[in-house]
């Protein structure tokens, strides 16, 4: 009835359809090159330590720098490049350009930890594991600095090829950390299979700690678990004080979240690691950068 409500509101319900079609077709094949025109950039996103509050790792995040619309997230372009079969070239380019940022940075006396994020397809590439391994080697990169992110979600898709990429990638001795975690249903079994060595607990559990309870002993419960397990714990989305507070308790052994900082290009991540006014009792580790 609303379709007809209104005389030609299904003709303009339709077309509203087609163009929405339109704008993804169009997105897609300009993503296609995004890579080679060099319109893709990696943001940074500082993890600092919930005791001491150092800086030992960051997160690489993924950006369009779209010519015409400006920068464009990976949550609306990552499902594209998924569907439309060129995840696997965005992901090699995302491994590369972090394993040359690495470089630059260790030429510059700065040796942080970096984190890319893997989605559900690449977990499908029987030689993920082989390609990233060739990257590292190529820009020397130590493997225990290159950290890999995959969704619980994710992990959960394809329990076989996950487990078979995790122990390829553990075997080169890459950490893997379990991101989004407490939105996907992996049993306690699998978890303890997975050779990882990071949780990062959902950002939803995060927003809600310091209204509900039942938030708050869900990840008082995940932490344990984790930590039982033998795992590090990132909580992930911290914006306020209070919250950090209420995971440092806790014990979430890193923080992430615009309480901090958010996501910056490389240039600024320096200059903010550099010459940034404490916040509390932050500091960058002082393995990290050469005095
Ligand atoms: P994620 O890995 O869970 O990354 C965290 C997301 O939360 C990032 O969004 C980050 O900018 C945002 N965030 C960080 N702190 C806060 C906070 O305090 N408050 C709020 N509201 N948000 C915060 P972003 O950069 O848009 O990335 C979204 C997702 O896209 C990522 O979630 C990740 O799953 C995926 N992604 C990002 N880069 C890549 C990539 O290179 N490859 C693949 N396959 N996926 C990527
Ligand atoms: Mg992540
Ligand atoms: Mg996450
Ligand atoms: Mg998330």
């Amino acid at each position: 009835a609303a379709k007809r409500a209104g005389g030609n509101g299904y003709t303009l319900f339709e077309s509203r359809m087609d163009a929405d079609a339109h704008a993804q077709l169009s997105l897609q094949a300009e993503l296609r090159h995004a890579a080679e025109r060099g319109e893709l950039m990696l943001y940074y996103q500082p993890k600092i330590a919930g005791r001491g509050g150092q800086i030992h790792s960051v997160e690489a995040l993924l950006r369009w720098r779209h010519p015409r619309r400006g920068l464009i997230g990976p949550a609306e372009f990552i499902p594209l490049a998924e569907r439309f079969g060129f995840i696997a070239q965005v992901g090699q380019w995302v491994v590369e350009e972090t394993c040359r940022q690495m470089h630059e940075w260790s030429a510059q006396g700065v040796h942080i930890r970096v984190a890319i994020n893997l989605s559900a397809q690449q977990l499908r590439d029987a030689d993920l594991a082989g390609k990233i391994g060739r990257a590292i080697r190529c820009y020397d990169i130590a493997p225990d600095r290159l950290l890999c992110e995959i969704t619980e979600s994710a992990a959960m898709e394809d329990v076989e090829s996950t487990q078979r990429v995790f122990d390829g990638l553990a075997r080169i001795g890459i950490f893997l950390s379990i991101d989004d975690f407490g939105t996907g249903f992996s049993s306690l079994g699998y978890l303890r299979r997975l050779p990882a060595k990071q949780l990062k607990i959902d950002r939803s559990f995060v927003q809600d700690l310091e209204t509900s309870p039942d938030a708050r002993a869900i990840v008082d419960a995940v932490v344990q678990l984790a930590h039982a397990l033998g795992l590090k714990v990132v909580a992930e989305g911290v914006e306020t004080e209070a919250q950090r507070a209420i995971l440092v308790a806790l014990g979430s052994d890193e923080l992430q979240g615009y309480l901090f900082a958010r996501p910056m290009p490389a240039m600024d991540l320096l200059d903010w690691m550099l010459d940034r006014t404490p916040v509390g009792d932050i500091d960058f580790a002082p393995s990290v950068i050469d005095a």
